[in-house]
This record gives C-alpha cells, structure tokens and sequence, in this order.
C-alpha cells in the first residue's frame, strides 16, 4: 500500500478498538468532523446524504399517516418550561440558557429547547376546539440541545442533535396508544428496511420514562460490541401535558373534555447505530436502501482499450441510471483502478462493478460486494435485473449477521452474580425477573455500567400491549423478592 492509500484508509480495528474505529470510519469516511466546542459535531455532505435518506422515508411514512410537518422556535420561555413540573425537573441539568439578547440582559431566560412540548403544547391547546379538530397530529425536523454530562460521541450522543420530533392530541387515551404503536412501528420498519438493522420493542422503566411521561416504548438495537442503542422512543404521555397546557375539547355530548397526548422522536443517533453496526475494518459500510451511491462502475483500461472500455461503461451506467438505481462512474484519469477500488470500499459503497477489456470483449459485467468481496461475473444483457438482485442480497448478509448477533446475545440470569457474569463476558442483552424497585438496578449498574435499558411488552392478538408480561420465574433476579415484571439489562450506547 502507498503512504497516501495508507492515510486514506481505517488503521483502528472494530474488534479491539470500537470507539477509536468508530471517530476514524467517521472522519476518514467523510461524514462529520469535530466542531471546535467539545460535544458538537459537523455534519459533511456524505453524512447530511445518509440523515436525508433517513429523513425522506420516515416523513413520507408520517404524512401517509396524517401527520403534517410544523416548525417552532428553537428558544423557549423559562414560565412556559415550569408548566409541566417534570419536563424542568427531567430536563433542568442539559438546558442550555440565553440570558442576554445584543447587549441588553432579557427579562426572562430563554431555554434552548431540549425537547419543544413545553411551546408545542400550548399552540396545540389553541388549535383544539372541538372534538373535529382531534386527532391533531403534527411534526417537526430541527435540531434540539442537552448539555449531555456524559461523554459524547459523533451521533450517538452530541450536546446538539438532529431528530425529528411528533406530537399528536387525541379525544381518548385509545386513539394516543394506537399512535404511540403507529410510531414506534414505524421506527422499527425504519430500523429493519431501510438501514438493516433488527429491534427489539420495549418500554422504559418507570424511573427512566420521558419526564411527564405515562409510558415511554422504545426500539433498541444491539451493536456488535455488545452494547445497546437506543434506537427511538414514542411516548404515551397521557393528560399531564394535556392538563398543564389546558388541550381540551367540546366532545360530540358537549362536554369539555382534556385530551390525550404523545410525542415521538427518532435523532442523527440512528446513523451511529448504521456505522457502528454494518462498517467494518476497511471502513463504511451501507445497506444499499440508504447509501447515496447504491453502484459504483470502475472501468479498468490500456491506452489501447480506453475507448472501448469507457464506452461500454457509460452505457452500462446510464442504463442502471434509467433503471433508478444511485450510480457513479468513477472515471478518474489521475487515479488507478486500487486507488478507487479502496476508496468506495472505504466510503461504504454497496455493489462495485468492474469493467476491463475482458467484460468488454465477453459482454459481461464482474461484480464485487462490499461487504465481503464476494465476486461474480454477469451478462452485460441482464445488467439491470442483476444488479438488483446482487443490491437485495447484500441487504440481505447485512440484516442476516446482524440478525445473528442479536439472537445469539440475548441471555438469562437468574442471581445477580449470574447477571455481572453474564455481561461482563459476553455482553448483550441479560433477561431476568425484577421486582419493580430500582434499587435493583443501581445494584447492578454500581458494579458493571449496565442498566436496565428495557422491558418486553407483551403480545395481544399480534399487537403490543402497554403492559410488561409475568415471568416463568417469579423471583427478582436481584434481590430475590417477589417479581412479576421481566427487564433486560445491558451496557448502553
Ligand atoms: P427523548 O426525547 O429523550 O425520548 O429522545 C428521543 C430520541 O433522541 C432517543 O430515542 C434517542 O435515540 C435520541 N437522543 C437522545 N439524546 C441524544 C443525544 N444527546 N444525541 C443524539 N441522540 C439523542
């Protein structure tokens, strides 16, 4: 390899070294750089493509399922903040303030939203007359700001991160549970379709729910390393924001009745989670749903083949390029065919297509996966319906061995040794009856930094219940009191 090939490419292994590979696929990649205040990151071209993939299938699925995208301002009034007690309570220790506008000191403190019930609420409240004005269900893309005191790493946890935040009134607390499922379904689809990734659905301890919170499910991912992310919550937040923001409506009887509200959101974390789980020691890796280029087209030449080899190239990528598919044809002069070949490995492109005077000469097309360098060769005739079917089975692999690890990581313990023991060794997610308290959690987490990052929902008729189902055993796997809740701990992105 050259000096210069050997800058460009990933020096920090994923199995010795995830955090260090993580920061150097990330920079090297091309997706975000550090900003010059600790916590906050640059979003580059390559990484603001993969937020926008994101972003174009989730709020096509929001609008397709009545929900209309709003914007708010990003700053909120301290008093509107103290109107639900555990919003400030929640949020008070990550609010970032603005105190002084110009030069003039404000009269009262301005919060950099932290999350925007507090000034959603009240316009909501506003917009609610009658029970025709429900459900209202409305959305917004921005960014939001927590001093997060815990370390922060590109996506997973900034002080600043993109999400998309939904909050939705409803006249019962039926039609606010069918949203939060309509949502968190979403989330997982987002999570299982588009980046490859399978979830397991949850709810959050009550200790560890959404500030005024009823419920809050989540859709939790497990990475190669073992821990947990948490891929995106939907909340149930019942009538307490409802109650301090007055959301009430005049119901068919005439009645003034409060209503039922949620919020749901999904952050940039979703791309730490993509990284983290697909890439590996050579560097990005991407599901072609999501990568913004799905096929890159190396043709290989002599002097004396040039001509032919770059004619029967550009064909062959207008043709796929007519047929839908993100292609580049990489005809750099100033670069050799390894020099490309480590390059689109590196930014994560999903199908590579080789075409020398060979191809040419045979009518055929070499193809190569990223992920593992698997390699065929195909007829120049099928071009289209091969590379689709080579795009399809590389989501597939990825979905597969990520599929693996989740199923082949998620244990039962029964006796708090068993418990340290077991994610101490294997990481992963630790199943085990709980008896509610928390106490028993901070047990466990005094000892190894794991937690209890959520707890199964049971199953009704093929849908999710609110509600956590018993335990075979009926023993808390901490402390040994009567348990009838199970919970999954696991160390945690
Ligand atoms: P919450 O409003 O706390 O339920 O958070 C909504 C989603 O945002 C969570 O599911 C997290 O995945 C994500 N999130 C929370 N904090 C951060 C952070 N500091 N950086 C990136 N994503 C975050």
């Amino acid at each position: 390899m050259s000096d210069e090939s050997q800058e460009l490419g990933i020096t920090e292994s994923k199995s010795h070294k995830p955090g260090e590979w993580y920061a150097e696929v990330v920079q090297k990649a091309n997706l975000a750089d550090y900003a010059p205040m600790g916590g906050f990151i640059v979003t580059k071209p390559r990484g603001y493509a993969l937020w926008e993939g994101i972003q174009d299938a989730l709020d096509g699925w929001f609008k397709e399922t009545g929900v209309d995208n709003v914007y708010f301002p990003m700053f909120i009034p301290e008093s509107f903040l103290e109107r639900e007690k555990d919003i400030v309570e929640g949020f008070d220790p990550e609010v970032a303030w603005v105190t002084q506008g110009g030069h003039e000191e404000l009269e009262e403190r301005l919060a950099v939203r932290p999350t925007s019930e507090s000034i959603i609420a009240p316009f909501m409240a506003d917009w609610t007359r009658s029970h025709r004005d429900l459900p209202l269900r409305i959305n917004q893309w921005c960014s939001v700001v927590r001093w997060e005191a815990t370390e922060t790493k590109p996506f997973f946890r900034t002080k600043e991160f993109m999400w998309q935040e939904g909050h939705t009134a409803h006249a019962s607390d039926e039609g606010a549970w069918d949203e939060v499922w309509t949502r968190l379904g979403q989330y997982e689809e987002l999570y299982e379709d588009v980046l490859a990734i399978p979830v397991l659905r949850g709810k959050k301890p009550e200790h560890d729910k959404f500030p005024g919170a009823d419920t809050t499910t989540t859709v939790e991912a497990l990475m190669p390393d073992g821990k947990s992310v948490q891929g995106a919550t939907s909340h149930n937040l019942g009538q307490s924001f409802a109650e301090a923001f007055d959301i009430t409506f005049v119901d068919e009887d005439e009645e003034e009745r409060t209503a039922y509200t949620t919020s749901w959101g999904l952050s940039w974390r979703a791309l730490g989670a993509l990284i983290m789980t697909h890439s590996d020691d050579q560097g990005l890796v991407l599901p072609p749903t999501i990568a913004p280029t799905q096929v890159v087209i190396v043709p290989i030449w002599q002097e004396d083949t040039k001509e032919d080899v770059l004619e029967y190239s550009e064909n062959i990528a207008d043709e796929l390029e007519d047929a839908g598919f993100r292609v580049e044809l990489d005809d750099r002069d100033e670069r050799n065919p390894g020099f490309k070949f480590n390059e689109h490995e590196l930014n994560g492109v999903p199908l590579r297509l080789e075409i020398g005077p060979y191809e040419v000469e045979d009518e055929e097309v070499t193809m190569v996966h990223r992920p593992d360098n698997e390699e065929s060769v195909e007829d120049r005739d099928e071009i289209v319906e091969s590379v689709d079917e080579h795009l399809d089975e590389i989501y597939d692999k990825l979905y597969e061995t990520a599929e693996e690890n989740l199923e082949e990581n998620i244990r039962e313990a029964h006796s708090p040794e068993d418990i340290l023991g077991t994610i101490g060794k294997h990481g992963g997610y630790v199943k085990t009856p709980w008896c509610g308290d928390e106490a028993c959690e901070e047990a466990i987490k005094e000892k190894i930094a794991a937690e209890i990052v959520m707890q199964p929902l049971e199953d009704v008729g093929g849908q999710s219940s609110g509600e956590v189902p018993e335990p075979e055993h009926d023993e808390c796997g901490v402390c040994g009191d009567p348990a009838d809740e199970i919970a999954y701990f696991a160390k945690s992105y």
